[in-house]
């Protein structure tokens, strides 16, 4: 399968690493806040970068990039992801993967092969409120619970991140999704900008002045917890 989107540069999507991201189309949930409506709704009409370019353009740029970001949708959906990452690791580079978590057999597959160094998994909210925040009336939270589990006993590095909005998000779910990843190494609360490529408008950002409550109701359980886009 063939990745549908390609940010060649970037120096954001993972710490100080200097990065090429990849996206592919396709995803499992409907969060109706997505950015990336197209990607997620119609994968059928996604366009498709042939793997071989994607490789050319690493192997020249080995010793210039540090690292390869894998993105979506939802890239634990990809077929052959495993072999793509194979690919990766054999020029050098580092490994990160964005995941809504719901593959938790193939993430410790890939941690344990190493193809992995770095995993930014989101927490899309509460238990309680999690399915309606994916854009489903139920949703079985099982494989969810054992990738968080997984990341925080796994040694690898990872992030745990939430895009909060006013709809989703308040102080209680906020203090339950504290308690549910307590401990965790890096968890991020992050600042939700609507766009017109998102797949439900009308979504209200979080001030910065709640955000920064929520963090101090978050600090107790996590506390190395972050916003992220307030700067
Ligand atoms: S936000 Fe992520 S998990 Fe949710 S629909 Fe979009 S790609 Fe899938």
């Amino acid at each position: 399968m063939d990745f549908s989107g390609w940010e060649k540069l970037s120096l954001v999507d993972y710490d100080d690493n200097i990065t090429t991201t990849l996206f592919m189309a396709g995803c499992n949930f409907r969060c109706p806040f997505c950015h990336n409506r197209d990607l997620v709704l119609h994968p059928e009409h996604a366009p498709t970068i042939p793997w071989s370019e994607i490789m050319e353009y690493l192997k020249k740029r080995q010793g210039v990039l540090d690292a390869v970001c894998v993105s979506g949708g939802e890239p634990t959906l990809m077929p052959d992801l495993e072999e793509k990452l194979r690919d990766i690791k054999s020029l050098g580079f580092l490994v990160k993967l964005d995941s809504n978590g719901s593959n938790p057999l193939l993430l410790r597959k890939l941690v344990s092969m190493s193809l992995v160094d770095y995993v930014a998994m989101d927490i899309k909210n509460s238990k309680k409120r999690y399915a309606e925040t994916i854009g489903f009336k139920t949703y079985d939270l099982s494989k969810i619970e054992e990738s968080v589990k997984f990341l925080m006993e796994s040694g690898i590095g990872y992030e745990f991140r939430t895009t909060m909005m006013e709809e989703f998000h308040d102080e209680e779910a906020i203090k339950e999704i504290g308690e549910w990843i307590a401990g965790a190494k890096r968890y991020f609360l992050q600042l939700y900008i609507e766009s017109e490529h998102v797949i439900q408008t009308g979504h209200t950002p979080i001030p910065k002045e709640k955000a920064e409550r929520f963090l101090e109701i978050l600090k107790p359980y996590v506390p190395n917890a972050k916003l992220r886009g307030y700067e």
